[in-house]
């Protein structure tokens, strides 16, 4: 029997379980999938953990959130066209979840599908090779839970081990004398330690813009960030300061390219993440910076110099849940023999035309306009539940206006579901005083109001 190999039960390997089984639903005969997952639970980077550095067995910890993480973005923009937000909660929530409401929508889809006997759990790849006779993948694994190593051949690979947990960590002059702590946002946990504190962030991307609402929010004394060509822009409160690029570091303090110092207490490196797959065999393995069209993968998917192996979800991300989505289904479709791959060099020229036309995008709306194109053209292709593209997308300026119109307001708006055409419900308290961030408090409907 074909066999295939998720690598990661994140969002986008748990989409691929789904949509091998909506297929099978529809009486479809599919292949046998194993999903290996090294933490034991699933969700990936919103299945918190507290730990920093080297988990429980040893392993690179893969979470990059921390507590009191909302979504960042209207949960409208990400919702799964197959399983509303109405359908998971029973009745209307607010636009902007906490993770934990996030990470039980994520679940409940799976859960319904009953495809959690396909993960293996605490069970680590640590090496893909492929042997071009045989025509099959050789996965070297670590399973956790019974301390043994094995190896297993599979037909497909598919690699879904996400891209935002191996930092990237740049080094300033000064650093080995600051007196305080310097920790890259991947190991930012709670903004509680920093109540009362000076911080910089480095870094002017989404990290930066959200742990250092975070403090603010949990009381930080004084925020600096910096940036390296472009400010974040905002109207930041009056105790937030956005200077130019850090030159240097002493003991105390943080020098700057304007001539300006600042005396701090501790140091986030808010400096982006890896692309980092060290169990591909180098021929395998994906090199790419975070961009909305990888080079090397045919519809953003498919390994150009090998068609029995797929990435999901390595693209920057403005789409995440529904993008994932329609990436799994169409690998899905590719595998079950549903989709036609052209040949070589026609697919080489489509995923040029598509870098090529990245290229050419200045514009945050043309960037999300980009990549919702690219999904409407996959999910085309499948079942795959179709929806309004172009209503999302307006989602996506609204959401980017309302953060320009204030950026400590803006998780309290609400949007229109492009699935349900509900409108969702203001959340009871506005997110600045929302100190809980748990499934239960979000999901009261009468909590008390919680005082600053
Ligand atoms: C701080 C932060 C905040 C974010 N906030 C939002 C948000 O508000 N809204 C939004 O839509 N998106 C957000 N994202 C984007 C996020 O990338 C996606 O939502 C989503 O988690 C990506 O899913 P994934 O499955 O591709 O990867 P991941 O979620 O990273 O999951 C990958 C899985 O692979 C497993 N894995 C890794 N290596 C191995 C291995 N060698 N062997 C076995 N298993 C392995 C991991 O344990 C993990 O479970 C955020 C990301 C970060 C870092």
């Amino acid at each position: 029997m074909t066999r295939i190999a998720i690598i990661g039960a994140g969002p986008s390997g748990m989409a691929q379980l789904r949509a091998f089984q909506s297929a099978k639903a529809k009486g479809l005969k599919v292949p046998e999938i194993v999903c290996f997952e090294k933490q034991n639970d699933w969700g990936g980077l919103w299945n918190y953990t507290w730990r920093t550095g080297i988990d429980a067995h040893g392993e690179p910890v893969h979470g990059s959130m921390y507590r009191y993480l909302w979504s960042n973005g209207p949960k409208e923009v990400l919702e799964f066209a197959d399983y509303s937000f109405d359908e998971h909660f029973q009745k209307p929530i607010a636009s902007y979840p906490p993770r934990a409401v996030l990470w039980d929508y994520i679940k409940g889809r799976a859960e319904k599908a009953q495809v959690k006997d396909q993960v293996r759990f605490n069970t680590a790849v640590k090496g893909v090779s492929f042997d071009a006779e045989g025509k099959l993948f050789t996965v070297t694994l670590a399973d956790y839970a019974n301390q043994r190593h094995y190896t297993e051949q599979f037909d497909y690979v598919v690699v879904a081990s996400g891209h935002f947990s191996t930092p990237n960590v740049p080094e300033y002059p000064g650093f080995d004398r600051f007196n305080g702590r310097i920790l890259h946002a991947h190991d930012f946990r709670d903004a509680v330690e920093f109540k009362g504190k000076s911080i910089l962030l480095v870094g002017s991307s989404y990290s930066a813009e959200d742990i250092g609402s975070q403090c603010y929010k949990y009381g930080a004394k004084q925020i600096y960030s910096c940036y390296r060509s472009k400010a974040m822009g905002y109207r930041w409160p009056k105790n937030w300061t956005e200077k130019h690029q850090l030159l240097r570091v002493d003991e105390e303090h943080a020098y700057f390219a304007d001539g300006s110092k600042a005396k701090i207490d501790a140091i986030i490196l808010c400096t982006g993440y890896k692309h980092h797959f060290p169990y591909m065999a180098e021929d395998l393995r994906l090199v790419t910076h975070n961009c909305l069209y990888p080079q090397g993968l045919y519809q953003g998917v498919m390994w150009q110099d090998n068609p029995q192996l797929f990435y999901l979800g390595m693209q920057d991300q403005w789409y995440t849940f529904n993008m994932f989505d329609a990436q799994a289904w169409y690998v899905r479709d590719i595998i079950l023999g549903h989709i036609t791959v052209p040949a070589a060099a026609q697919r080489a020229e489509h995923i040029q035309q598509w870098h090529e036309k990245e290229q050419t995008l200045e514009s945050a709306e043309q960037m999300v306009r980009f990549q919702g194109e690219y999904i409407r053209q996959l999910i085309a292709a499948t079942d795959y539940p179709s929806f309004d593209i172009d209503a999302v997308n307006k989602i996506f300026m609204q959401w980017k206006k309302d953060k320009q119109d204030n950026i400590m307001n803006f998780r309290n708006k609400v949007y229109r579901s492009a699935i349900t055409g509900k409108m969702a419900k203001p959340h009871h308290t506005p997110w600045l005083y929302a100190l809980d961030d748990s499934l239960q408090s979000y999901l009261a409907d009468n909590p008390q109001r919680e005082a600053m």
